[in-house]
């Protein structure tokens, strides 16, 4: 027997619909890549959105050509999200810290036939635009006052001339929940980057989940600023849960820096703010040296790496800001765990309690997660063995996008067993928090037994002359690898090798001591802003520690 109730499509369009009927008035506020400050509301940007599904139309686009940005976060962006997916289209937001070369793989690979690109990246559209020639329509994400003549890109339009004169009175489609909505590559470190397709249903579903009081908790009474860029994951949901939950969206384009996002958490009386760890330590840099205190900031969530616990200290200890530690990926839309704390849990003593919200916590109602051993055997939840983790979900990947309009090839290529590999290695607790200890790769076997490169970098890390640190294996003739710490030190302080070793002595085993320090001028980024180890470690392919 089936149920009566009514069976709607979850489709992001009725995001939109929803946030200008009942939250209508409620303002999304960016920093433009020109400095200034814009600012509208939702029912602006619903208004708008729709005249970008009317241009996109006129562009005789088929059900799910693709569309791609190269944008910062701002509210043409936020229209592009509503206006591409809504009117059926895929959004393929693009990083723009990658190469030129990277980004036409990627447009080629989608076959985007519609881009849509910050001013600032003119050079970067020149670069490419002939080696694209899926793309028939290249927009500047400006007025037209401000298209610059003479660039040689061709049926090159301004947005605003684009959208500008078409009716606001457009009708979003009906259709399958499980149509593809927006694509987002992983910044992979070796071989080509691969697709990740979400889905209208996976979207929604995980505005949901991502909404609720212990997960980010996001009310109508916040003020969010999403620093995670709307290129990485769709700023890890939140322009979709801003529409569903109503908060105002406070958006800071190109400006990442302390001093800017500093004044526009205060100017904008920011509660909640979402990025990951590198970009926390340029705001809490900036207000280390000039006493800068909060004046409405409550929590920020935290992910796409570790957090460092010196960085919690700061937010937590100095400036009474929650942290949320959250975990995720591309391809789990992104949120799959989050440490926030049950009633018992809260009765435990403070060092407990941090020790646990370290952690990257507990599964999300939907995420179903477990840790596996090398032969696939799964491992007991006692917070100590440590194994592959996998997860399952409705906005978990099935399958990685292989190009074009075919939606995938191999649905099992990216599962076992029906159940997504992650690439990560973790411990779970008995009571379900898990506890990322490294990346597969990152992992460093010494002598059969395996070390943990975080938990080596988080000591580092409390040093206060680390600005950043980063753990690699080393080739070693007996132990197969060894430790090393790369260290970048904070600008004009001390800060010697026995510094460093010395923090080791007491806080992990003998044997997981790095056998040496190494100081760098800088560690390398990803276009993410993660560390990327696999150049760290082409760098140190000569060293040998056992010599030293
Ligand atoms: P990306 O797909 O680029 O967002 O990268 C996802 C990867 O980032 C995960 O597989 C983890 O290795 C890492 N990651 C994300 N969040 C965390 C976290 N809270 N702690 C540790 N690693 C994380």
């Amino acid at each position: 027997m089936r149920g009566l109730m009514q069976s709607q499509p979850l489709l992001i369009s009725d995001l939109l619909t929803f946030a200008e009927r009942f939250h209508g008035q409620v303002e999304i506020v960016s920093r433009r890549v020109e400095g200034d400050i814009h600012r509208y509301t939702f029912r602006d940007a619903a208004r708008r959105a729709r005249q970008v599904a009317y241009a996109i139309d006129a562009e005789a686009l088929e059900f799910s050509d693709r569309v791609a940005t190269l944008a910062w976060n701002g509210y043409r962006h936020v229209e592009l999200y509503f206006g591409v997916s809504g009117s059926g289209r895929v959004l393929h937001t693009i990083n723009p810290r990658l190469t030129p070369e990277q980004v036409r793989w990627m447009v080629r690979h989608a076959q985007d036939r519609v881009f849509c690109f910050e001013l600032s990246f003119l050079p970067l559209v020149k670069a490419i635009c002939a080696q694209c020639p899926s793309v028939e329509r290249w927009v500047a994400l400006c007025g037209q006052d401000k298209l610059p003549a003479n660039t040689g890109i061709p049926n090159l339009v301004s947005y605003e001339a684009w959208i500008g004169g078409r009716s606001d009175a457009y009708t979003w489609p009906r259709f399958e929940e499980d149509t593809a909505s927006s694509l987002c590559y992983t910044s992979g470190t070796s071989g080509d980057p691969k697709g990740v397709l979400y889905s209208h249903r996976s979207t929604v579903l995980h505005s949901f989940a991502v909404s609720m009081p212990d997960a980010l908790c996001l009310s109508a009474r916040d003020v969010v600023l999403p620093v995670v860029p709307m290129f990485h994951v769709n700023a890890w949901g939140l322009i979709y849960a801003a529409a569903a939950v109503g908060f105002k969206l406070v958006l800071p384009g190109p400006s990442l820096d302390g001093a800017s996002v500093y004044e526009l958490i205060e100017q904008e009386k920011v509660t909640m703010a979402a990025g990951v760890p590198t970009v926390w330590q340029m705001l809490l840099g900036h207000m280390q040296g000039r006493e800068l205190r909060f004046s409405t900031l409550r929590r920020t969530v935290i992910g796409g790496a570790a957090v460092p616990p010196a960085m919690y200290a700061e937010f937590a200890d100095r400036h009474g800001v929650e942290v949320i530690h959250a975990w995720g990926m591309t391809e789990t839309s992104p949120v799959g765990t989050v440490a926030t704390l049950n009633a018992a849990q809260m009765r435990l003593d403070p060092q407990e309690q941090r020790r646990l919200r370290l952690k990257q916590g507990h599964a999300l109602f939907g995420v179903d997660m477990r840790i596996v051993d090398e032969l696939g055997q799964e491992l007991s939840w006692d917070g100590k063995a440590f194994g592959d983790l996998q997860v399952r979900g409705p906005w978990i990947i099935s399958a990685y996008y292989s190009g074009g309009t075919c939606e995938y090839t191999d649905p099992h290529a990216a599962l076992q067993d029906g159940w997504f590999a992650t690439g990560d290695v973790a411990t779970i607790d008995a009571d379900g928090f898990m506890q990322i200890t490294d990346r597969s790769k990152d992992v460093i076997k010494s002598g059969g037994e395996w070390i943990s490169s975080v938990e080596i970098e988080n000591v580092a890390m409390l040093h206060p002359a680390v600005a950043m640190a980063a753990c690699i294996g080393i080739k070693h003739p007996k132990w197969d690898e060894r430790p090393v710490i790369v260290v970048m030190r904070k600008p004009d302080m001390e800060l010697s090798r026995d510094d460093i070793l010395a923090l080791f002595e007491g806080r992990v085993a003998k044997w997981q001591i790095p056998d040496d320090v190494l100081f760098v001028e800088e560690i390398p980024l990803g276009a993410t802003g993660k560390v990327q180890k696999n150049k760290l470690r082409a760098l140190c392919r000569d060293y040998v520690t056992w010599a030293a």
